[in-house]
């Protein structure tokens, strides 16, 4: 296609018009999106429905696309309105703007993560309402607010209201990333976030001595016992071509702190470590081995769980569960090239999973650079294009499961 025909095709036109509304961390003001989406769920005479979970700061706006049997479990179809900040110096057009070049790269922040499949879902499901298409299934819609900064005021929350239990989700779709190549990444489940501080106290004193019992000497244990399990998951990924980041542990000390001066032993050293746990580490196991290397330090040693999230079972993919067979079905007569992983980092599909629901991460942005929270993020108008397609094939097979 041309710059013209891009410039006026409405899809495009609705989908840059999302992309102009800076929904950005750190502190982002949802109200222009939610009215945007309330004149897209009447453009598709939708009922519209806006919920405060956390607070009136935080809306979650479900759009609502009533099945013949309301009583079969709903699809549902979740993106996330926020996006993280950006650093305009080093962009070479406006991040808001929305600008598109003579090849029809559209620029925006959340052009790949997600306002594209946020966008996708509402332009798949006008193609399908105009084709005079109805499905077995409800589908729901949902836009949330802050998932870059967890989702502790979007979707952690709002799976635990009756708001949410009554969309009765069957099934969820959220982002995936986007590919340079053919291949289209499925996301079925995610690594497990342990986030953690080790504190070594010991013996303070004069920096000319040999002090037994130190803080250093404990932290430095510490700190070889975690670094040579870094490194055999650094090997595991080196010799297996097969493995993606997301099949091994990954572990990176992310801060040290302690200590006043150089002449000074502290009586307290700390070691800050992001660790994200394959879905094979059994987790009670590898917590008591790190309990057992603080003691083996000499004693004297905490730790301080930030963050430590639970085994989350990831989504099935086999014949037990009927949506990724019909999700399977739709990408094969479409001869999309999908790849099974798992994540590497966090989504609002955790939720979904959490709660026993299967959800895909999906993103069809192949053939396009990884630029999620880089600079220039952008997608092409022919892959948008391209994506509504596959988005009807998908939300039809998933909506007529009976
Ligand atoms: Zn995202």
């Amino acid at each position: 296609m041309s710059y013209e025909l891009w410039d006026n095709d409405e899809e495009i036109n609705y989908f840059r018009e999302y992309l102009r509304i800076p929904t950005v961390h750190p502190d982002p003001n949802y109200e222009p999106a939610v009215d945007f989406l309330k004149r897209q769920a009447k453009e598709l005479d939708l009922p519209v429905s806006v919920f405060y979970p956390f607070d009136k700061a935080n809306p979650v706006l479900v759009i609502t696309w009533t099945g013949q049997d309301p009583k079969l479990p709903s699809i549902l179809l979740n993106s996330h309105m926020d996006v993280v900040p950006v650093f305009p110096e080093n962009w070479t057009r406006s991040p808001f703007s929305a600008d598109m070049d003579i090849l029809g790269n559209i620029y925006a922040r959340g052009a790949q993560d997600m306002k594209c499949v946020g966008s996708w879902y509402m332009a798949a499901i006008r193609a399908l309402k105009k084709s005079g298409t109805t499905f077995k299934r409800t589908i729901h819609l949902s836009f949330v607010p802050d998932e870059e900064m967890g989702g502790r005021r979007g979707m952690r929350v709002f799976i635990d209201t009756d708001e949410f239990r009554n969309l009765n989700v069957g099934c969820g779709l959220d982002e995936g990333l986007a590919s340079p190549g053919e291949e289209i990444p499925v996301y079925y489940g995610e690594r497990t976030v342990w986030r953690m501080t080790f504190k070594a106290t010991g013996q303070a004193g004069h920096g000319s001595l040999l002090l037994e019992n130190t803080a250093g000497e404990k932290i430095t244990y510490i700190l070889n016992k975690m670094m040579a399990l870094r490194q055999t998951q650094v090997d595991r990924l080196k010799n297996n071509p097969e493995l993606t980041i997301g099949d091994v542990t990954s572990i990176n000390l992310t801060r040290l702190d302690g200590g006043v001066q150089s002449n000074v032993v502290p009586p307290l050293l700390t070691a800050g470590f992001d660790t994200r746990l394959a879905l094979d580490v059994d987790l009670q196991r590898h917590e008591d081995q790190l309990h057992k290397w603080c003691e083996e330090a000499g004693g004297g040693v905490e730790i301080e769980f930030d963050q430590k999230h639970p085994f989350v079972k990831p989504t099935a993919l086999d014949d037990s569960n009927p949506f990724w067979v019909a999700f399977k079905k739709a990408t094969d007569e479409l001869c999309l090239e999908i790849k099974p992983q798992i994540f590497t980092g966090g989504t609002d599909s955790r939720y979904l999973r959490r709660e026993g629901i299967p959800a895909f991460g999906f993103s069809p942005l192949h053939h396009t650079p990884v630029l999620l929270h880089d600079h220039d993020e952008f997608i092409n108008a022919d892959i948008y294009l391209k994506g509504i397609q596959i988005y009807k094939k998908i939300i039809s097979n998933l909506a007529n499961l009976s």
